[in-house]
């Protein structure tokens, strides 16, 4: 079946090679005033002005876009977006100073969370996933990463892992599984009789072969910051899921300058992730790899820190940025993706071109999926999202605000 998107006041195609775009590279994200895209089946098949296309597809259904702006399926590729219950009472203490380590000492910040998630079962999980995924793709996003992390136990990390396999068979949208045992030591293993290598020794022998044998996960992460993971310990465990044939990716230099993303770089991870405090070095190692640097603007903002991710240093070295949600209970509760495009221009300085390639194309990228979505060009999957804007750069500009009128992910409708 062929489909005609038309009558658009603009088709913003972030069209290009299918590879992460890099430094200057970022800034055009290909605005086509009043363009048309024709689809069949799941495929983008043309882009371009309407009249041409109407003469091309004569007998396809047409779309009707009102005027809006037609845009390439907005990319998460960074969410914790399996978990239990909210943590709304860390916002508070927060707020009135207190820290990071006193919260964990309440009972709060990720134990708390693993605690409750250990605590549910897998349909439990199922059943609060699915609406807020609904609301993720409200806003216009088509694919999304899902990380586990909140079990760190093998049954307690399955049991996440088969949500996101239950919920890539049920939802419209395109799911990426991560696997994220080495989100924290827990605390089970932080004081004796056991200690933490144990636990390093669990997600090498058993987690990682274990997820691998039931290919759950395309993707290990880790959490590689001072206090959590050591760069030896990620060495060992990025190790042992690559020997299994997973991708990587790293929580890297989020909080302090540590070599986590020098470490990423040199390990061929596919992307790095957060980089609020990425140093000098750091900032090179990324931009001479493959690795995509993924930005989450609004877990900072949330958090109330004043430091942002030097995404500038970052696209004047010649790296490639993508934005990410972090959509996760405590430091980044939001399912609202455009807004990261307006923290991208507010407090990451991007263009708004440079805002909608990292959303896009270096999303796609930093999920291995640069051939498959990310832009509006024949042969890419048919993932598109309509906004009620008449130019791109209102989409950040309303910021906080719901925009996005439909969206489809492989030609199926994911929001309407
Ligand atoms: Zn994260």
């Amino acid at each position: 079946m062929q489909r005609l998107f038309v009558n658009t006041s603009q088709v913003v195609t972030c069209a290009g090679p299918a590879r992460a775009r890099r430094g200057a590279e970022m800034a055009d994200a290909g605005v086509l005033p009043s363009g048309a895209v024709a689809i069949e089946a799941d495929r983008i098949v043309a882009v371009g002005r309407q009249a041409e296309l109407e003469g091309r597809f004569p007998h396809a259904e047409r779309i009707d876009c009102e005027g809006g702006v037609l845009a390439p399926g907005l990319v998460d590729s960074h969410t914790h977006g399996i978990f239990g219950k909210p943590r709304f009472e860390e916002q508070e203490l927060r707020a009135a100073g207190v820290g990071y380590m006193e919260i964990a000492k309440r009972g709060g910040g990720i134990h708390s969370s693993v605690r409750d998630l250990r605590a549910r079962s897998e349909d439990d999980l199922y059943a609060l996933a699915v609406p807020r995924l609904a609301k993720l793709m409200a806003h216009g996003v088509t694919t999304v990463e899902l990380k586990s992390g909140y079990g760190l136990s093998l049954d307690d990390e399955l049991k996440s892992l088969r949500v996101i396999q239950r919920l890539q068979a049920a939802l419209p949208v395109r799911i990426v599984a991560t696997f994220l045992g080495a989100h924290e030591i827990p605390l089970e293993y932080r004081a004796a009789p056991r200690n933490r290598t144990e636990y390093v020794d669990l997600l090498v022998h058993e987690m990682i072969p274990t997820v691998a044998a039931e290919r759950l996960a395309r993707f290990a992460d880790i959490f590689c910051e001072p206090g959590v993971y050591t760069l030896d310990e990620t060495r060992r465990i990025l190790g042992a899921a690559r020997a299994h044939g997973m991708l990587l990716k790293l929580h890297a230099d989020e909080l302090e300058p540590s070599g986590a993303a020098e470490l990423a770089a040199e390990l061929g991870a596919t992307s790095a992730d957060h980089l609020a405090a990425i140093s000098e070095p750091g900032i090179a190692a990324l931009a001479a790899s493959e690795t995509v640097a993924t930005l989450l603007p609004g877990t900072m903002l949330f958090l109330g820190r004043a430091r942002q991710a030097p995404a500038r240093a970052l696209i004047a070295a010649g790296g490639a940025v993508a934005l990410a949600s972090d959509f996760n209970p405590g430091t980044s509760p939001t399912v609202n993706f455009p807004l990261m495009l307006t923290l991208a221009v507010s407090q990451l300085k991007l263009s708004v071109g440079e805002a909608m390639v990292a959303a896009t194309v270096n999303g796609a990228a930093a999920l291995g999926l640069a051939a498959e979505t990310g832009q509006l060009a024949p042969g890419f999957s048919a993932d598109l999202a309509l906004f009620d804007i008449e130019d791109i750069r209102e989409l950040p500009y309303w910021y906080g605000d719901h925009r996005c009128r439909r969206s489809w992910a492989r030609g199926n409708a994911c929001h309407a």
